[in-house]
């Protein structure tokens, strides 16, 4: 936390690692990627995944920040659409999330005097499937999916589509997620306070945070 937080009127939070913690969930969605690329390709899902490991790889040297799942997919010609129609085809989110009623109430508490939103580089069918397996339907006021742009983050636009959209300015807007070079380099050089949180005990200081 590297500014004050005691002017935050709205908290933007990622999904994935962030409001939920599902390693097992991490996996099938690095499986499905593989097995993603191994069509397009037509090669073996296990060659994929090492493809998919060894071009990570290089793009964190080429660039200094860990690239996202989509980012390497486009690298290695995938097309993001596709990808994502693959992953809400054949993900089962179900299978490895579980409600966790403390972050149920986490969310009810901070909605009641902030907005709420919800930015994430999941697509729309899954993280509707997903925020309503956790119990968490209802409490966004707002919520922004890789579907808004097929960029993902971090992405300049949707950031100022955001604020312009929820009437905030910058020192307004909390934004907390699980990777800060996807989540919140961004907002930060935009003048956003941010939080990063990986994992759930992190994620419920938040409260505590928002009160001090
Ligand atoms: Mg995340």
């Amino acid at each position: 936390m590297r500014k004050p937080l005691n002017d935050i009127r709205g908290i933007v939070f990622d999904l994935d690692g962030t409001l939920y913690v599902s390693p097992s969930f991490a996996t099938a969605i690095q499986d499905a990627a593989a097995d993603c690329i191994a069509r397009i390709k037509s090669i073996e899902p296990g060659e994929a995944g090492r493809l998919l490991a060894d071009t990570r790889k290089r793009m964190i040297e080429e660039r200094d920040e860990i690239p996202t799942l989509s980012a390497v997919c486009s690298e290695l010609g995938g097309n993001v659409r596709d990808l994502h129609t693959y992953f809400a085809s054949c993900l089962q989110p179900e299978d490895h999330l579980a409600r966790d009623p403390r972050v149920i109430t986490l969310l009810e508490n901070l909605s009641k005097s902030r907005a709420l939103y919800l930015f994430t580089n999941n697509n729309t069918a899954l993280t509707n499937r997903i925020i309503g397996y956790l119990g968490l339907n209802g409490l966004f006021r707002r919520i922004y999916t890789i579907n808004d742009s097929w960029k993902g983050k971090p992405d300049e636009d949707m950031l100022d589509r955001i604020l312009a959209e929820s009437g905030l300015l910058p020192s307004q807007a909390l934004f907390v997620g699980d990777r800060y070079d996807v989540d919140l380099r961004l907002p930060e050089q935009r003048g956003c306070p941010v939080y990063l949180s990986q994992s759930i005990e992190q994620l419920l200081r938040l409260e505590e945070l928002l009160k001090a």
